[in-house]
């Protein structure tokens, strides 16, 4: 059969794209060779609805192993008592908790999506906001942060069942036992969605949610480092005291009812191949070399975000304990839509991102999110983020001048030749 060269020549243009440009997308990384290899393996070609162990197929012998692997390493990396490794993606992890515990209609508490927050914590437009009643915290606009006596006020007014703490566009740590608290007031239950900080929190370098949220979900494929997918996690407390009792008396407990939520409440057959790429990734997460690399991906958002601030730019709550910050451009007359035009041309890609007290739409918006776990893969350092911050100035600054936009990119295109996608660390070999 002749290559289908239309379709991989699409591919290698996108390798090229990502290898010549500065990759500012806090919600990307590049993988290693290891876990792409994983995730094109013949694991494609196998059906394996169930679980390990209770399959509804045959031939399930080896992705059985590969699965508790994966599960294995995961619950090692986090101290995690309970793992699913199936969900498809963060989005499906987030639905399949609300499917176990959740009726339609019931009220759930998020992370107001223009301060931050996800789709999936209750967006109007996304299953969270259309099934059940949404109800949103915020920051304070004098500080940028997280308010928690407004949102233990809030909870006690609307008595949500469930409580979301996570972010997409939040660059302080959390702090999950005050959310517990707030939540044992009111009688909900928490979920700490790390999707963003994965990597931080597995490494300690950011507050552990296992030990007080009762759910614990995130995406596998942001500071975490690996292939795009969903993880579930429940911490050593949690397992037993919750469920719900079946007609004969006995407890179904709380993780069998996760487990049938992802199967067969959301999804079909699992991916074992991108399970596999997931244990393969957890492997990674759990050499020391890693440790490295995510306090890096943090120095790096500091230094980036230290500079920017010297350029006169203003970054939402002052700083960053993570790996991204967001900056309001409203003081330098642009909008998020035209910063992140002016940054593609130049070969920088990051995205338009709500600020907190937004007044543009979500289309065109007030600021930009900026983060460093790609460009930290890459091997760049704290010192090259004060070359970065003048190559992003310099666009911002004539945001609508070709000339200049070309010039930015040629030093771009320089800065990062020579450098493969994957060059921070060669660990890529299993535990
Ligand atoms: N939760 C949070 C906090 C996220 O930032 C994201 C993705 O950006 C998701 C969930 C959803 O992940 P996915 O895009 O894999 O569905």
């Amino acid at each position: 059969m002749q290559r289908d060269s239309r379709l991989f020549d699409l591919i290698e243009q996108e390798r090229q794209r990502q290898t010549r440009g500065i990759e500012l997308i806090a919600s990307e990384n590049f993988v290693s060779p290891a876990v792409l290899e994983a995730a094109g393996s013949v694991l494609t070609n196998k059906y394996a609805e169930g679980y390990p162990g209770k399959r509804y197929y045959g031939g399930c012998e080896v992705v059985d192993e590969v699965e508790n692997l994966a599960i294995e390493r995961a619950k090692e990396l986090f101290g995690a008592a309970y793992v699913n490794v199936q969900p498809h993606s963060g989005s499906q992890a987030n639905a399949a908790v609300f499917m176990a515990c959740l009726q339609p209609g019931d009220t759930i508490m998020g992370f107001d999506l223009s301060h931050g927050g996800h789709l999936t914590h209750g967006s109007p437009v996304n299953f969270s906001g259309k099934l059940y009643r949404a109800v949103f915290y915020g920051v304070q606009k004098e500080t940028g942060l997280l308010d928690y006596e407004q949102i233990e006020d809030l909870a006690v007014k609307e008595k949500p069942k469930m409580i979301i703490a996570g972010a997409s566009a939040y660059s302080r740590d959390m702090d999950f036992k005050r959310f517990r608290e707030i939540a044992d007031k009111v009688g909900a239950l928490l979920l700490a969605d790390i999707s963003h900080p994965a990597g931080l929190i597995a490494k300690g370098v950011l507050n552990n949610p296992l030990p007080y949220a009762h759910f614990v979900t995130t995406t596998t494929h942001k500071t975490l480092r690996g292939p795009r997918g969903g993880l579930i996690m429940m911490g050593e407390n949690f397992e037993n005291p919750f469920g719900i009792r079946l007609k004969n008396g006995n407890l179904r407990k709380m993780s069998g009812l996760l487990d049938l939520a992802v199967f067969p409440g959301n999804q079909g057959g699992p991916l074992e191949h991108v399970i596999a790429a997931k244990a393969v990734a957890f492997g990674e997460a759990l050499q020391p070399e890693f440790s490295d690399y995510i306090k890096q991906v943090q120095a790096n958002a500091q230094s980036l975000g230290k500079a920017m601030v010297e350029k006169g730019y203003e970054i939402i709550s002052g700083g960053t304990d993570n790996h991204m910050i967001l900056i309001d451009l409203r003081n330098k007359g642009i909008t998020g839509k035209l910063a992140e035009k002016a940054l593609e041309l130049a070969d920088i890609t990051a995205n338009k991102n709500m600020v907190p007290f937004d007044n543009q739409s979500p289309f065109i918006t007030s600021g930009i999110r900026l983060g460093t776990p790609a460009i930290t893969t890459r091997g760049l350092n704290a010192q090259d983020m004060r070359r970065v911050a003048d190559l992003i100035d310099e666009c911002l600054m004539n945001p609508e001048e070709e000339a200049n936009l070309k010039a930015v990119k040629s030093q771009v295109n320089q800065l990062m030749a020579g450098r493969d996608l994957f060059q921070f660390s060669t660990v890529g070999s299993p535990v």
